[in-house]
């Protein structure tokens, strides 16, 4: 601990007027200038929703499911902390009103509160302090930040707002400091910002008995001092604590913009922190040395990304980082081109040249449910035949061996069991296996599972050990009934479980790269360190796009409408 008081300081993170104003970013960003002056952190989310966890929920209402080690479904904004702070969390950093309802109806049925009514306050408020004060004792940490989702006056944030007011009565003075990131509005017509929806944020933030401390106020064009005076006076917050955030290039830009604006400083002063030794690569002059790369890249990726939810760019969020990782490792940046899976016919080998026509390399991410496969095995057949580099994660690799099956081993009706439950041919199935775990409760294969890497494959070069260790969410698997015919013919599992039974990597043998994992091998990537079998992909998508010239010319692109760039 870096101060003479040893107990944790809690950081609470809440957003108003809108969402997408940058809160996870900026929640995720404080935590890594913390980390860069030598203190420990980590960072917990409460999402107000009633779901359990964002597991039930369609990719469209919520963006990517994020699973941590420990197999805890939870909020993208977890990626962001992971990735920022560069650490594992576990369940213990994903709350929702969901899980605190739960808990409450279940101490009431068990009788722990008999006699008594449950009311929100102190019933479910006190849940909410016992999870974020059980983090930070269990973690150890210097500090604690504490992301609270959606925006400040909503509905089912309330009883949320309420414990954080409790927390900042109940513990010491320097004990806490509260956060609001809101948007500055322009005007385009008088070109103008406008203060006033922070003003009604803050002054609803108020009136749930809760002063900001600091006031970070999203901006698309620059705001002079004028703005941030405005904001001080009528807000209550210093000055020097009304910090604007202009839109970066980068969401890896924000760390340094934070930096500079004063907020670690001041983060420090207030919580009463003196700095401690920082670990050797967090200081701030080791990530902006990172995101300087990202800035001299010398080469461009051309990679499509095929699946059945790319309308929402949020959906594949850590594909799309773990993209960025490996390419800036490699002095490159990637142009992804977004290709809806369901627009393309397996059969129409036209139309999926032509929608892969600008790129050199595709990945087919993860995905539930039959719609969208077909196109995607259609990719992965083409893939396949025309040597283009080729990544499968999760469905992507169970596309992939479909793909195989139906070309080279003469398994024309070859399936998945979660497309065709009759196939002939289910090369992908539902094993024993999977339903252990759905006999004991859950229905999914779930969290981190070891993985042994066999010799003399490309996946046991790339990592370079013989063991990994990764983040599962499926329920389906490769058959091993068909692993034989599938070796003979040169499609070969190089990781599997540490028994053997299940196939958790497989390759193409003569191929400049084709592999798939059943895992999520983007959940464990990092900035400063890409992911080995992005980083196999990425370096044949650069030999690829040295020598291939392949594909005919005037094509049709199927390029998605979506504007690519930092979300
Ligand atoms: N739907 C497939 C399964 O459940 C793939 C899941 C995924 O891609 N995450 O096995």
């Amino acid at each position: 601990m870096s101060s003479d008081d040893p107990s944790p300081r809690y950081i609470f993170i809440t957003g108003g007027v809108i969402s997408s104003v940058g809160k996870g970013i900026t929640t995720a960003s404080l935590g890594r200038l913390l980390q860069s002056r030598g203190l420990s952190v980590t960072v917990q989310k409460l999402d107000p929703y009633l779901n359990v966890d964002p597991g039930t929920m369609s990719p469209y209402q919520h963006g990517e499911v994020y699973v941590t080690d420990d197999g805890a479904e939870t909020d993208l904004d977890l990626g962001h902390y992971e990735r920022f702070l560069d650490q594992n969390l576990t369940a213990a950093s994903s709350v929702t009103m969901g899980q605190i309802s739960a808990a409450v109806i279940e101490r009431e049925r068990r009788g722990d509160y008999l006699g008594g009514t449950i009311q929100t306050v102190p019933h479910v408020t006190d849940l909410v302090k016992e999870r974020v004060r059980g983090l930070a004792r269990a973690s150890g940490v210097d500090v604690l930040i504490v992301e609270v989702g959606g925006t400040v006056g909503d509905i089912e944030g309330q009883a949320f707002l309420e414990a954080i007011r409790q927390m900042r009565y109940e513990e010491p003075r320097n004990g806490t400091l509260a956060i609001h990131v809101t948007p500055l509005f322009h005007l385009k017509a008088t070109n103008e910002l406008k203060t006033k929806p922070t003003q009604h944020s803050v002054r609803t933030l108020r009136s749930m008995g809760i002063q900001p401390d600091v006031i970070i106020s999203r901006t698309d064009i620059p705001a002079d001092e004028s703005i941030t005076d405005k904001l001080a006076l009528f807000c209550d917050v210093p000055a020097e604590a009304v910090m604007t955030l202009e839109t970066a290039r980068s969401i890896y830009q924000v760390p340094s913009i934070l930096e500079q604006a004063g907020l670690t400083d001041l983060t420090l002063e207030r919580l009463g922190l003196a700095p401690g030794p920082c670990v050797p690569g967090r200081s701030i002059r080791d990530w902006t040395d990172w995101t300087d790369r990202l800035d001299r890249t010398e080469r461009v990726c051309r990679v499509a990304i095929v699946g059945k939810y790319v309308e929402l760019r949020d959906a594949y969020l850590s594909v799309k980082e773990a993209l960025i990782h490996a390419a800036a490792q490699r002095r490159a940046s990637v142009d992804i081109t977004w290709i809806q899976s369901d627009d393309l016919d397996e059969a129409d080998e036209p139309q999926i040249a032509a929608a892969l026509a600008d790129v050199d390399g595709v990945i087919v991410p993860g995905g539930f449910g039959e719609r969208g496969i077909e196109g995607e095995v259609g990719v992965a057949r083409f893939a396949l035949e025309q040597r283009i580099p080729y990544l499968g994660l999760c469905r992507g690799m169970q596309n992939m061996v479909i793909a195989f099956a139906r070309e080279r081993l003469d398994l024309p009706d070859a399936n998945t069991t979660e497309a065709d439950e009759q196939t002939g041919a289910p090369v992908i199935a539902l094993l024993d296996e999977q339903r252990e775990v759905s006999d004991k409760g859950g229905t999914m294969r779930l969290g981190m599972y070891t993985c042994q890497l066999h010799p003399e494959t490309r996946a046991r070069e790339l990592y370079e050990s013989e063991l990994a260790h990764e983040r599962h969410r499926h329920r389906w698997e490769f058959n091993p009934a068909y692993r034989d015919r599938f070796e003979r013919a040169g499609l070969v599992a190089s990781g599997t479980s540490r028994d053997g039974a299940l196939v958790e990597i497989a390759e193409v043998h003569d191929h400049p790269f084709m592999m798939g994992s059943q895992f999520h091998p983007e959940l464990k990537s990092r900035p400063e360190r890409g992911h080995p079998l992005f980083l196999g992909f990425i370096d044949s998508v650069l030999a690829e796009s040295e020598t291939a010239l392949r594909h005919p010319a005037g094509a049709t692109n199927l390029k998605s409408p979506l504007p690519e760039g930092e979300g």
